[in-house]
């Protein structure tokens, strides 16, 4: 199916608001196997919606559309698309009950006409219900065939609003449903995953897509046959084994919070060039309270020594960067957090504070799990972003390791 986006609001083009919504959407059709074939960003303005529209209705089958659904002055997107269509309006009366059970129940009087404006649907079409805010969702298919979806732009609608209602919709119209997989490969570079998928998926009728992020490869297999596609994955799966993570997981955070509640550990955390970040990762997944005791973020030598014990003696001998200091820092950690896991990093970020001997980049992480203590040194390349992101994916991947163990 050939579908198009239109995101839509004055505030993408002026990078006041960073279009997300474009990512999700494409991420999310990639999983039932579609590929947008084009994203416009395009203004508040009715002619600049219809000259995306005559831009890509000809060459789309569906068009979604984000932003612009709400009650204010500046929301057009319901109004142009159905006068585009040329598609009467038409209040949907089930989404009005909705509107003025909510507004009884919270407000205790009726909705204003501008909130029942939101229950306007082009004339054959359907609302798909917001769970979080107001304005739905609209669907329709017009007189030549296409479809048209129209999202509502905070991501926070959008979100469920996709996953719940969109995606099912799809696959309910698409003639030729794709097969498709996704995998999350642990700690590999797009380039190697690249050729060993390659190499597997040789003479079939695979399509793949990769997207690396700091502690994972993201592959996405697709094909017409539900049968070939079962027998690539099972090459796949053989051959990256456990560097596959867990099914659900799309993250090495999501993941080893799993592999910890598996084994009944806990964790702490502490963090000099890291500043949080690990402990911000972890505590940002549902459930983590599960696993996760807490972090420090032990940023000047002082704090080290009051709160983790780290002596005089290995700081003035080794330094804040070194196998040392992280290794007595995870100790003390595990002690007075009681846990049983524990990780603790220091590094130099830079872009100042590097000296021939301890360059910028240059990182150490020590990993405790149940009494074995794992001490790395890395040298990591790129800005302070980059070192501090790989020092939390390599601290992620070793602690993985030795949960594997
Ligand atoms: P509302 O009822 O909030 O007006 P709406 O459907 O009219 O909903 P917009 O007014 O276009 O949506 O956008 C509302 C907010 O949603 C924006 O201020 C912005 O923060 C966020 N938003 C809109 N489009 C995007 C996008 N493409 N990516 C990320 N966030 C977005």
């Amino acid at each position: 199916m050939k579908v198009s986006i239109i995101t839509i609001g004055d505030e993408l083009l002026k990078g006041s608001t960073v279009n997300t919504n474009a990512a999700f959407l494409g991420e999310c059709l990639l999983e039932i196997g579609i590929v947008p074939s084009q994203n416009l960003v395009v203004p508040d303005s009715p002619d600049a919606i219809c000259k995306a529209l005559d831009y890509l209705v000809p060459d789309s089958e569906l068009i979604i559309t984000s932003g612009g659904l709400g009650p204010t002055g500046d929301d057009l997107t319901r109004d142009v698309i159905a006068g585009y269509f040329k598609l009467k309006l038409v209040s949907d009366e089930s989404i009005c009950a909705i509107f003025k059970d909510r507004w009884q129940r919270l407000k205790n009087c009726p909705p204003p006409p501008k909130v029942l404006e939101q229950a306007l649907v082009p004339e054959g079409g359907e609302a798909f219900i917001n769970e979080v805010g107001t304005a739905p969702g609209l669907w329709f298919q017009a007189d030549s065939g296409k479809y048209v979806c129209m999202l509502p732009g905070p991501p926070l609608e959008q979100r469920p609003m996709v996953a719940k209602q969109l995606i099912p919709k799809l696959k309910s119209v698409l003639k030729n449903p794709v097969a498709a997989k996704v995998y999350y490969i642990a700690h590999a570079s797009e380039s190697e995953v690249e050729k060993s998928v390659e190499s597997i998926i040789k003479g079939k009728n695979i399509k793949t897509a990769y997207c690396a992020s700091y502690d994972h490869v993201k592959l996405f297999l697709s094909c017409m046959s539900e049968h070939e596609l079962s027998s690539v994955c099972a090459e796949v799966e053989s051959h990256f084994g456990e560097q596959l993570l867990k099914e659900n997981c799309k993250s090495m955070t999501e993941d080893i919070i799993i592999r910890l509640k598996e084994k009944c550990l806990t964790l702490s955390t502490a963090e000099s060039c890291t500043g949080g970040m690990i402990a911000a990762g972890i505590t940002s997944i549902p459930g983590a309270s599960e696993i996760f005791a807490g972090s420090l973020v032990a940023y000047c030598n002082d704090i080290k020594t009051r709160c983790l014990n780290v002596t005089r003696e290995v700081l003035d001998t080794y330094g804040a960067v070194s196998e040392q200091c992280v290794a007595s820092m995870v100790e003390n950690l595990c002690a007075r957090f009681i846990t049983s896991a524990g990780i603790a990093v220091s590094g130099i970020a830079g872009p100042d504070g590097g000296t021939p001997e301890k360059p910028v980049g240059l990182v150490y992480i020590a990993v405790k799990v149940n009494g074995q203590c794992k001490v790395i040194k890395c040298n990591f390349s790129g800005n302070r972003d980059a070192i501090r992101h790989r020092a939390v994916a390599e601290a992620l991947y070793i602690l993985r390791e030795m949960l594997l163990q």
